[in-house]
């Protein structure tokens, strides 16, 4: 999709800092950290919400869900511990609809979420 963000870093047009790559998924480090490790995955393709992806292409949410791991795993965050969220839709704070894991570590993190 031309105007969409992630779409744009995925074909380089914007700048990330890309820290995994595959061929169907790329992991970057989020622009504003709610972490000390905070990384998105997202699929290449655009696919609005994991909704929408789960239902178009469940094994490249597989993908995604493997990717995060293994992005916990490279930050070392894995055995501590981390979370993986999916904002989905504007109530729950999606910003960018093209569907991304947040890979949250290396603090203490909260529950409930706000
Ligand atoms: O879940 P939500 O849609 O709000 O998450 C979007 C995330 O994308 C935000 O955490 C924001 O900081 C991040 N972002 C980014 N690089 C950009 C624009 C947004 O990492 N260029």
């Amino acid at each position: 999709m031309t105007d969409c963000l992630f779409c744009k870093i995925v074909s380089r047009d914007v700048p990330a800092e890309i820290v995994r790559e595959g061929e169907r998924v790329v992991a970057f480090r989020d622009i504003n950290p709610q972490a000390p490790t905070h990384v998105l995955v997202i699929p290449k393709d655009h696919h609005p919400t994991v909704a929408e992806l789960a239902d178009a292409d469940a094994g490249l949410l597989g993908e995604v869900l493997g990717e995060a791991h293994r992005v916990a795993e490279d930050e070392g965050v894995a055995d501590g511990g981390y979370r993986v969220v999916f904002n989905t839709g504007a109530q729950a704070g999606q910003t960018v609809f093209h569907v991304h894991a947040h890979i949250l570590g290396g603090r203490g993190l909260n529950w409930p979420p706000g």
